[in-house]
């Protein structure tokens, strides 16, 4: 099967059988060459560097109503709260003293932030902080609001597609929310300029290889400039609260399946994965990843914005977490750097 791998990362793609093998074999060996080979396909483009991003958590008001998520509509027992400008541009002093120039403004979609708001929030940051690079990740918006929050400074936006099966879609989210809507907003986002990031959960409810083979297929033909996945954790008082957690090893096949297929990519070893393995995101970077994305928000509001149950690092402040990253990082002889961190050969 190490054949296989090799085939992979030449042809930068996969069959479905390729796909089914390397995420049920059993083979120690045949797994570690996947790792080692993804890992090396990272260091030849990016080298021994790690981006990092500082997530802002703006709002956890949210319109929808997500099977999954832990900050969802019918939630009645969460505490909601909302950053005004002036807390998010002291997020952004405190990370950028700590060597951030990403800042990623995240939130529940809240209609609070109109497209007024968000751009007078947008348009600040830029203002203060004119050599970092802002990242929104605010839901499903309109093509002119997305056009909007880019004039006013904006570079980036993460909306990962949850799944590229319309079916599956169905079956993780209410009728009124909509997979074409959604592929919609990818395709708005890149038009006008964004560097944009799809990315889904792995081991949601219901998903299969067929449905994982459909998300590679459409990271593939939409070449976005960044990927989000991590496993899916469950959260209390959701629909799927009961359901079992992703699974970390599958997690990392795919973060390795990924980087063969889209050397470039930006590829974020993420918060769920640490949740779910005290050393995940290092196990993460050493299976290709590139990106770590701690956290920024206020301290007092950190555990309201709780996606899903036993989220990592709720209780420290960002410098802890930067320096704990930095040391964890370390082990897997890579280390983070004080950069912007734009997708190769990309200005804006
Ligand atoms: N509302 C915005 C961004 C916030 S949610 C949006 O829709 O894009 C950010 C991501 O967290 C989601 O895209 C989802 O993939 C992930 N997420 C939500 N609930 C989760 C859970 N229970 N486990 C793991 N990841 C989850």
């Amino acid at each position: 099967m190490k054949q296989t791998i090799d085939t992979i990362r030449s042809r930068r793609n996969i069959t479905f059988s390729q796909l089914g093998a390397l995420l049920t074999t059993g083979d120690k060996e045949v797994v570690q060459y996947l790792y080692d080979t993804a890992h090396a396909e990272t260091q030849r483009v990016y080298g021994d560097k790690i981006f990092m991003r500082g997530l802002i958590e703006l709002t956890n008001h949210c319109k929808n109503d997500c099977y999954y998520c832990g900050i969802r509509r019918s939630r009645t027992d969460v505490h909601r709260y909302r950053l005004t400008r002036d807390e998010v541009l002291e997020c952004c002093k405190t990370g950028y003293d700590l060597g951030f120039r990403t800042y990623v403004i995240q939130g529940g979609e809240d209609g609070w932030y109109d497209d007024e708001k968000l751009c007078d929030i947008v348009s600040a940051v830029r203002k203060g902080y004119p050599d970092c690079a802002i990242t929104l990740s605010m839901g499903e918006r309109s093509r002119e609001s997305y056009q909007r929050l880019y004039d006013a400074g904006a570079n980036r936006y993460l909306l990962r597609h949850e799944t590229a099966d319309a079916t599956h879609y169905g079956r993780l989210h209410p009728a009124d929310m909509s997979f074409d809507n959604r592929i919609r907003c990818l395709h708005d986002l890149r038009e006008i300029g964004y560097q944009v990031g799809c990315g889904f959960m792995v081991g949601s409810p219901y998903q299969t290889v067929e449905t994982l083979y459909k998300d590679l297929q459409f990271i593939r033909s939409f070449q976005p400039h960044m990927v989000g996945i991590g496993p899916f954790v469950p959260a209390a008082d959701t629909p799927f609260a009961d359901r079992p957690a992703g699974s970390v090893e599958t997690t990392l096949r795919l973060l390795s399946i990924i980087r063969l297929l889209h050397p470039t990519v930006l590829l974020p070893a993420t918060t769920a994965l640490g949740t779910l393995h005290p050393r995940g995101r290092e196990l993460g970077i050493l299976a290709g990843a590139n990106v770590v994305m701690p956290n920024l928000s206020p301290k007092d509001h950190r555990k309201d914005y709780s996606l899903y149950d036993n989220k990592l690092c709720t209780g420290d402040e960002a410098a802890e977490c930067r320096v704990c990253l930095d040391r964890r990082i370390r082990t897997t002889g890579s280390h983070l750097v004080v950069d912007r961190g734009d997708y190769p050969a990309c200005e804006n």
